[in-house]
Formats: C-alpha cells, structure tokens, sequence
C-alpha cells in the first residue's frame, strides 16, 4: 500500500530520512524479519507525536520497534510505517523522596526466595527501603544496558537487574520486562504515550494493568516516549557488581541472536503436576520434550538455553514459526500443557 504523498508529506514533516521497503532483519536481534513499506526513526516527543498523526491521517498501520528483542517479524514483512524509537532524554525530576518500591502487582519472588536467591549468587541489593529515592524520566528509546551505565554514573541505581536484556525502555514497559528478582513495574512511577492518533497521555503505574509479560499497552498499541522511574542514592559499588554478574551470566547462559525465551515459565500448578525440579520452559524443553538442538531451516532450538531459538545464520521468520509450533504441539501432545508465548510473532 504505498503512498507517495504520504511519504513526501513524512519526510518534509520531519525532515529526515523516511526509508522506503526496509528490511526489518537489520533492526531485530534474531536476524529475521522482511521489508517494512516504510521505516523512520524519532529522536523526539513531538517527532514521534507528529509522525503518528500523520500516519493516522492517511489511515496508515503502524508498528513501534525497540531493540527488535521480542519480536519475529514475518518473511512478507510489515505493510505500514515501522516507528523506530530512539528518543533518548535523561532527566533527574525530584531528589530524596521517601518510601519503598511499589506494591509488587505480583511478586516476581517471595521474599525468602529472594533472600536465599541473593545468598547463593553471593550478591547484595544496593538499596533498601531506608534509601533516598530519586525520580527520574527517561526516554522510551534508551537501551537498558545503556540506561543503566548512565545512571550509575549519576550515582543512581535500581535498575541494574534489567542488565544484558538487550529491549529498549519503551518495549521494557510495553512487556514488563524481568530481571533477577524484579519486574520494570516494581520501579516505574508514570508512563507518557501518544496514542493512535496522535495526542499525549500520560499513565500512573497503577493504570497499567501490569502483569508477567503484559501491560495495557498490549491493547491500547499506545507508543511510550517517556518513562519515570522511582530509583535510589543507593550503593553503586554494590550495583555495578550486581549489574556486571548479571549481564555477564545472562550472555554466557543466553543465544545473543534470537528473540529471547520464547515462552513463559510454567505455573507453580503446572510444575507440580508434572513433578519438575523447576518451572524453567527451557528445563521443560530439553528434559521432557526432547527438542534440544532440533532445527529447522537455519534456526536451531538452543543447546545452550532450550527456551531460545537461536539463528544459525540465514534463519527465516517461518524457520522460527515452524520451531515455536513444535514445541507447543509436542508440549500438547507429551505433557497436555498449552505453552504461554512470550515473545510476539508480527
Ligand atoms: C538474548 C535475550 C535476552 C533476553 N532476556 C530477557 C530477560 O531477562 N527478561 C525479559 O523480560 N525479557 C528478556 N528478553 C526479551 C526482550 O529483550 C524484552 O521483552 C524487551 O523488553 C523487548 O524490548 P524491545 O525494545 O526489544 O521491544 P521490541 O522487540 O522492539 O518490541 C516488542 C513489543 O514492544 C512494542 N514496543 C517497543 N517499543 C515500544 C514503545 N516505545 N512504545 C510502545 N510499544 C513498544 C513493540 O511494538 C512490540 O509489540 C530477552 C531477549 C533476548 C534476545
């Protein structure tokens, strides 16, 4: 469907290069995706706010990209506007507030789970409820690693379980990213979007509806630009170190280029009745079905993380979706379980 006026109506609006039939693999961490009709990036709030207006003028469909870290984009590729966002504002809102993290919406872990799990990592937290909190807003484009350095060089900390996810900011909250024993809602305070048609909202954290891998926005398709997270003045030594362990685990442990853990861990309810020693998918994957290393076309289910499909090098979209269902036919057929998947096919 494509429009030259709007696409001369686009580029004169923004005055930067509108990228025309795409491919969407350059802009995804699996490698696989194909040709967006047209693909722009925003450094900007009013950038972004524009370009969707527009787009909802001329009733063209839009799709907002990260870090392309939870995706697979079809082979046929995305007959629309791909929005990348880059926005990357950094601004310390009010300093030494008082209290504690939100109310978890559901406790990544119980407290002695996350006790004992700091114990056997040999890891302590940087802060405690005792520690000054610091508002801080940042664009929806950071990457979370780089978020992550920027506030420790500010002597800001919280985030640093979020280390080695590979997502931006916006697709962290659109997902309601985990790390260590947290997820991004435990720290985000409020929520600035531009809805499908181009105005400004702005969300609480407690209007989210987040979840495990879920929030609003999977419904409303609104586009985050900016985020305020409740961090702390806390004990960066401590942050860095846990930020380090991390990431490092998590590469070590992690096939870089796939789509990350394709499906979420299983229920406490499911791990018992299949009498599991862990709700791990991958564990799942591997032990149970015995689908390690099974490939198809040039993507392999990962010997390293069972839960990953990793590209071998010229993988397609139906390479992966081929996998995907197999591993859900045969959890059907071996286990009578209906796999959750996490990672979204576009
Ligand atoms: C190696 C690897 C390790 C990973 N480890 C983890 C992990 O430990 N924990 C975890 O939770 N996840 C993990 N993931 C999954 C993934 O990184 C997260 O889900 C991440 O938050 C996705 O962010 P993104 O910017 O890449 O989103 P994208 O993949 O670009 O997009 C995902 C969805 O978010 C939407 N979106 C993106 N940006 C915005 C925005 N600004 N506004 C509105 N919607 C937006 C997109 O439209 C799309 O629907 C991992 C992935 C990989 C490849």
């Amino acid at each position: 469907m494509f429009n030259q006026d709007f696409l001369n109506h686009i580029h004169s609006l923004l005055l930067t290069t509108v990228k025309v039939n795409e491919p969407l693999k350059h802009y995804t961490t699996s490698g696989v995706g194909g040709e967006a009709t047209y693909l722009v990036s925003v450094t900007t709030l009013d950038q972004a706010q524009a370009t969707i207006k527009l787009a909802s003028e001329y009733h063209i469909p839009v799709l907002v990209l990260g870090g392309g870290s939870n995706v697979i984009i079809s082979d046929a590729g995305f007959d629309g506007l791909v929005i990348r966002c880059l926005i990357t504002d950094f601004r310390i809102e009010t300093e030494e507030q008082n209290g504690s993290l939100n109310t978890p919406v559901i406790p990544r872990f119980s407290q002695t789970v996350k006790n004992d799990w700091y114990v056997s990592n040999k890891l302590q937290p940087s802060f405690s409820d005792q520690t000054p909190t610091v508002l801080v807003t940042v664009g929806a484009g950071w990457k979370n690693t780089a978020l992550i350095q920027k506030c420790l060089k500010e002597n800001i900390t919280g985030l640093e379980w979020f280390m080695g996810i590979p997502g931006s900011v916006g697709g962290g909250v659109y997902m309601n990213i985990h790390g260590g024993s947290y997820f991004y809602s435990d720290f985000i305070q409020r929520v600035t979007v531009i809805d499908t048609v181009g105005n400004v909202k702005q969300y609480a954290s407690s209007d989210l509806a987040f979840g495990y891998d879920s929030s609003l926005l999977q419904k409303t398709h609104e586009m985050v630009v900016l985020v305020t997270f409740r961090l702390y003045y806390g004990d960066v030594v401590l942050a860095q170190k846990n930020a380090h362990y991390w990431g490092t685990t998590k590469v070590a442990h992690q096939p870089q280029k796939s789509a990350g853990c394709l499906f979420q861990n299983l229920t406490a309810q499911q791990q018992q009745q299949l009498n599991l020693p862990t709700p791990s998918v991958g564990y799942l994957i591997d032990h149970v079905l015995g689908l390690k290393g099974k490939t198809c076309g040039g993507a392999r289910i990962s010997p390293k993380h069972c839960a990953f499909i990793e590209n071998m090098g010229d993988a397609t979209a139906a390479d992966y979706k081929n996998l995907v269902e197999l591993i859900e036919q045969t959890a059907v057929t071996k286990t009578g379980i209906a796999l959750t998947r996490e990672v979204e096919f576009i």
